[in-house]
């Protein structure tokens, strides 16, 4: 098996979701003892959080390219940023090692596309659902036709990650503002939805849309495993 290079800690609470998934995807494939061999590198997400508001997108490329040197010294022999934000600065990331960075839209827009949707809605931080770095793949690289929130509903979507997800609470009312931000992107046209945000998962279950989700954090997980796996 190949190692896996995870940068995490964009929080640990869905850090935590990508160990577990990508365990329990090489146990189910390869018995029950089986385990991924990995290397986590685990940002403070305090201080991540606080580049990010400030807009010191330089800062937190030097510290994305410093993880991802250390994790290629350290014998990973492919690259996982685990969280949408921070693709943000995926090309560079990408540029600074000679191992595969697996960009976390490819797997979710791959499996939009086989499964026939053209129109999705994207849930994510401000900085994903507003930026082009994201939509903009998917547009241009995949020909979808992305749809986010109006602008209170993106201010919901976004205080509800950095206010409750990253620090691990699930509120019932959160869950609700979620189910009805959806809606409105439903009714807006999307024929599925997409958790750009690798904490959504946490909160918003497949009964929550009335169209399929779609989740980046296993869906890129998965990606993971099965580069892993073929050596
Ligand atoms: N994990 C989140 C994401 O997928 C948000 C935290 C971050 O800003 O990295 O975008």
């Amino acid at each position: 098996m190949r190692m896996i290079g995870l940068i995490g800690g964009m929080s640990w609470e869905s850090s935590a979701e990508y160990y577990r998934i990508i365990n329990e995807g090489v146990r189910d494939q390869r018995g029950p003892t089986a385990s991924a061999p990995c290397l986590l590198w685990s940002f403070d997400f305090s201080e991540i959080e606080a580049l990010q508001h400030k807009g010191d997108w330089d800062g937190l490329t030097a510290k994305m390219v410093d993880a991802a040197q250390r994790l290629e010294a350290g014998g990973a022999k492919v690259l996982l940023i685990c969280t949408n934000t921070m693709h943000r600065m995926a090309p560079a990331v990408q540029a600074a090692v000679s191992i595969p960075l697996l960009h976390i839209a490819d797997p979710t827009a791959e499996r939009i596309k086989a499964a026939g949707f053209s129109k999705v809605g994207l849930l994510g931080t401000a900085f994903t659902m507003e930026h082009d770095f994201y939509k903009g793949r998917l547009i241009n690289k995949y020909g979808l036709d992305v749809i986010v929130p109006n602008d209170e509903d993106r201010a919901t979507v976004h205080r509800i990650i950095y206010e409750e997800l990253v620090a691990g609470r699930i509120e019932e009312a959160s869950r609700m503002a979620y189910q009805a931000v959806i809606a409105r992107l439903v009714e807006a046209g999307a024929e599925a939805i997409i958790l750009g945000c690798t904490e959504i998962m946490l909160l918003v279950r497949p009964e929550d849309s009335p169209v399929p989700i779609f989740d980046t954090t296993a869906l890129h997980a998965e990606a993971a495993i099965e580069y892993a796996l073929t050596a």
